[in-house]
């Protein structure tokens, strides 16, 4: 049978190509579909087109944006089975996850429509000093430029909405460069966006080989790149063009704290619940999957006892069963990473409660204990199925060890006290503190980045709108 590649989209429209790419499901290696990749004359175009579209999008009336946002938010819901099949097949996201990631990016795309309603800039009197007597400032929200949105693998169509709804909300034009492993879904988005009205040149999806990324990253007629990715990635963006608004979203070691009063059976039932299902979901492949537990020695062995209960019960297998909790990792070479991560950790004393085990893509939920600080399981980002448990005496040795990172994206705190709330968020160095949950929870409203090498700038629909734009002031005199 003859297989036809899905084309990519430039200036909005279809365009096909002579080089293609085979996408295979991460679980059983099945055929998923081919892509088209981008040569640098679709590159040439797409880039083109965006720069002719900044000044017809930037004056589309702002009611016309938000209606096309919402038109995609709406044909998300109508569609989501069969988006949700679409990252299930490419990403081997357990179908759960998958309905729930598209549920997300319905809510991204309508937040933007809302927000690109009353995105307006703001009036400024002047006259708070003498010599601005008489004057005043109307300081408007200018697009910066068009956008450049690479996109990882592991959130391929709510990470794509992150950037794309933002930058057409403002009136940016944007050309989404999506993950190798999981084009699909971003192609598949572009089949709504190509619903809309917005005028030409406004957005592109296109794959485009790794090692042909430099010219698009140095393209002067992209002055914005928004970067979700790994670490070394998105920093050797950064160095590359320095001059650009760079906004980096990457990579972590989310650690959650069980204080000494998150202490009844509900309690600790509810976190255990939480870590287990938050630090395996995905498996564990989400920047801010609960990897490091620390808890007051007073209920560790309790909620170890729990935690341990919980992970045991997580289904791994057939991303495409509806029972099916934990799927593959992106490729086999990833699991086996992690998997001699954990036997590192084993090797210099640490205990594998449960876990360990793979096969091919695969890899048993894994608890451990008893890790040295300077193991990679705990150090470094993990990106698996994978969480270790630790006690401490204190909060204070707590806050030190969720500080004593490299990262600092998100940590979760469980306690009921309200003084240990306050002091988590004054004290602890991360982009966003959740009391009585895990570090993974996230809405897509909140501002959303990371400090130290989890990145720079901040994501969430306002604050990414924030972020695209720069404010021009226009002073009036004497009028
Ligand atoms: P990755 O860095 O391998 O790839 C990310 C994107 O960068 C892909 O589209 C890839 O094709 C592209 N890329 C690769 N080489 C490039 C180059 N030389 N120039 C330009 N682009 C290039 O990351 P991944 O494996 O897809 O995703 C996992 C990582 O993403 C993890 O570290 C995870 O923590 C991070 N992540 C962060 C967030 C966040 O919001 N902070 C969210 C999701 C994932």
């Amino acid at each position: 049978m003859e297989r036809h590649a899905k084309p990519m989209w430039i200036a909005g429209a279809r365009a096909t190509g002579s080089r293609t790419d085979s996408i295979c499901s991460p679980y059983d290696g099945a055929h998923v579909g081919d892509v088209i990749l981008a040569d640098p004359d679709h590159v040439e175009q797409a880039v083109a087109a965006a720069h002719r579209a900044q000044r017809p999008l930037a004056q589309l009336p702002a009611y016309r944006r938000a209606d096309a946002l919402e038109h995609v938010a709406l044909r998300l819901r109508e569609r989501q089975e069969e988006m949700a099949a679409v990252i299930v097949a490419e990403g081997g996201k357990p179908v759960r996850w998958a309905m729930a990631e598209v549920d997300r990016a319905a809510i991204t795309f309508r937040l933007a429509a809302e927000e690109a309603r009353r995105w307006s800039g703001d009036l400024q009197r002047l006259d708070t000093d003498q010599a601005g007597e008489g004057r005043l400032a109307l300081n408007r929200k200018v697009p910066r430029g068009p956008v450049l949105g690479i996109t990882p693998f592991n959130f391929p169509l709510n990470l794509v909405a992150h950037k794309v709804a933002p930058a057409l909300g403002v009136g940016a034009p944007i050309i989404i460069k999506p993950a190798p492993a999981t084009p699909l879904t971003a192609l598949v988005l572009g089949e709504l966006l190509a619903e809309t009205d917005l005028p030409e040149g406004s957005w592109s999806v296109m794959p485009v080989p790794n090692s042909e990324m430099d010219p698009l990253v140095a393209d002067p007629r992209l002055p914005v790149i928004s970067f979700t990715g790994s670490g070394p990635v998105g920093w050797s963006i950064l160095d590359r063009v320095p001059r650009k608004h760079v906004t980096l979203e990457l990579g972590g070691n989310a650690a959650v704290v069980v204080c000494a009063d998150w202490n009844t059976e509900a309690d600790l039932e509810l976190a255990a619940r939480r870590i287990a299902a938050l630090g395996m979901g995905n498996a564990g492949q989400s920047c801010i999957s609960v990897q490091r537990v620390i808890a007051d020695r007073s209920v560790y062995d309790r909620l170890l006892d729990k935690i341990t209960v919980h992970v045991r019960g997580e289904v791994l297998g057939d991303p495409r069963n509806a029972t099916t909790t934990v799927g593959p990792m992106i490729t086999e070479a990833a699991a086996e990473r992690a998997q001699a991560w954990v036997r590192e950790a084993a090797t210099a004393g640490a205990t594998i409660v449960t876990g360990g085990d793979r096969d091919r893509a695969l890899l048993t939920p894994t608890v451990l204990t008893n890790v040295p600080g300077d193991a990679k399981v705990n150090r470094d980002e993990v990106f698996a199925p994978v969480l270790t448990v630790t006690a401490v005496d204190s909060e204070q040795e707590a806050f030190g060890v969720v500080n004593d990172s490299a990262f600092g994206l998100h940590a979760g705190v469980f306690t009921h006290d309200l003084a240990t709330a306050f002091r988590a968020h004054r004290e602890l160095q991360v982009g966003g503190v959740i009391v009585g949950d895990v570090p993974t929870y996230r809405a897509e409203q909140m501002p959303y980045g990371g400090i130290k090498q989890s990145g720079v700038g901040r994501e969430g629909v306002r604050f990414a709108m924030d972020d695209l734009t720069y404010d021009r002031s226009l002073v009036l005199t004497a009028i």
